[in-house]
């Protein structure tokens, strides 16, 4: 074993050095541990480990697998978290933590991604557990719907796509009076731009399909959260079999190697854009954090060290406009998720909140008109050059 960084070193020379095995050949990566099994030399030396008496890998599903575990101490070591946990895609980790955390009653705070809003009113309801959706911070209402103890408040910050930022540090406050649980959807600001667990929340989670992997080309989920919190979720995670396959896992920890200077980048460009953007004449609005006139900037600014790389642009007109745009762009790929080294459009109401009613994106203030940009990490001045010539196309 490596010894344990110091904890008062920055998070890219932690995550760099995130090691928790000595390679015999000196590589300054661990090998992958690409197995489902491991063998023993006899049914005593079994029996030790399953009855956890002698610590020791068993069964990759449950969890047990060192390539596993080396990036869930990385993912942890991001949030400033106790434990975390991977898992095979943002839902697994979502819909995990939900069995784990949210039974007696969930209170969904905000604007929410397209899937988790179909899983919270298609799946769990019907199972019983009861769903009540708040449109933004309303501590009155917030306070109603808490009726028992052991509750949940989950939400996004920034939320997907309308970028609306939540106080979180008095959204913990407020859960916790009433005790319940903090879950916040960390997904669009990454750990380098916001840690909700050092505001107060509960547990923080992750599609690492996203910034976290950062190359369109891994699809995996996080929850990073104290050792107590995790236990109950990891037990979910075994039994739904939504591990993280040790391939994918050695790839995201290579992926978090670069965050911090990706997420960087990312926000740069994003902000070059948005500016870009907020001056053109064929847009009715952006979307962004980072802008002083945004209407949750200041908050943004105290909670978070960065804007992140998403932003929303609603144009002047509606679909055909938004539809003729999108279509038009060269260097932006017409394609939903974010987070790349790629820039991406998409048309939430025609992706991620394709899922939901017409009814229900328009009481959200999610118009056709609205495109979602995920800024990647070309050269700013393509990115601005290529949205200027498809709006010259309207
Ligand atoms: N959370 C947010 C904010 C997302 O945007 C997404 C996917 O787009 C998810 C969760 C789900 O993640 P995954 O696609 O990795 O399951």
């Amino acid at each position: 074993m490596q010894p344990e960084p110091k904890s008062e070193q920055g998070k890219a020379t932690r995550i760099i050095h995130n090691r928790r095995h000595k390679d015999s050949f000196g590589s300054p990566y661990s090998p992958v541990y690409n197995t489902t099994t491991y063998r023993f030399a006899d049914t005593a030396s079994l029996q030790e480990v399953i009855e956890g008496r002698t610590p020791g890998n068993l069964y990759t599903r449950w969890g047990s697998n060192p390539t596993i575990q080396e990036l869930e101490q990385g993912l942890a070591s991001l949030e400033g978290a106790e434990d975390a946990l991977a898992f095979a895609s943002g839902m697994a980790a979502i819909s995990a933590t939900l069995f784990a955390h949210g039974r007696h009653g969930i209170v969904c705070v905000g604007d929410l991604y397209g899937g988790t809003q179909e899983l919270l009113t298609k799946h769990l309801e019907p199972l019983g557990i009861p769903v009540t959706f708040l449109l933004k911070h309303e501590p009155e209402q917030l306070a109603k719907a808490l009726n028992k103890p052991g509750m949940l408040v989950y939400c996004e910050s920034p939320a997907n796509p309308t970028l609306s930022v939540l106080d979180l540090k008095t959204l913990a406050q407020q859960a916790h009076a009433k005790g319940a649980l903090l879950a916040v959807d960390n997904t669009f600001a990454s750990p380098i731009n916001q840690r909700p667990l050092a505001l107060g929340a509960d547990l923080s989670l992750h599609s690492a399909s996203k910034f976290l992997g950062g190359h369109s080309d891994i699809t995996a989920g996080a929850v990073m959260a104290s050792a107590d919190r995790i236990k109950p979720i990891g037990l979910w995670r075994k039994n739904l079999g939504q591990i993280i396959a040790p391939e994918t896992a050695a790839l995201l920890s290579r992926s978090l190697r670069t965050l911090p200077l990706r997420v960087r980048q990312h926000n740069e460009n994003a902000m070059a854009v948005a500016r870009a953007m907020e001056a053109h004449p064929a847009i009715k609005r952006v979307l962004y954090p980072g802008l002083p006139d945004f209407d949750g900037h200041n908050l943004a600014a105290q909670q978070m060290d960065g804007f992140g790389g998403v932003l929303t642009i609603e144009l002047k007109g509606g679909r055909e406009q938004a539809v003729k745009v999108a279509d038009s762009l060269r260097v932006f790929l017409l394609a939903t998720s974010l987070g790349g080294v790629e820039s991406l459009v998409s048309q939430p109401c025609a992706t991620s909140h394709h899922g939901i009613s017409q009814e229900e994106r328009e009481r959200r203030g999610i118009t056709d008109s609205m495109l979602r940009l995920s800024v990647g990490l070309e050269d700013a001045q393509d990115l601005i050059a290529d949205l200027e010539q498809a709006l010259s196309q309207l």
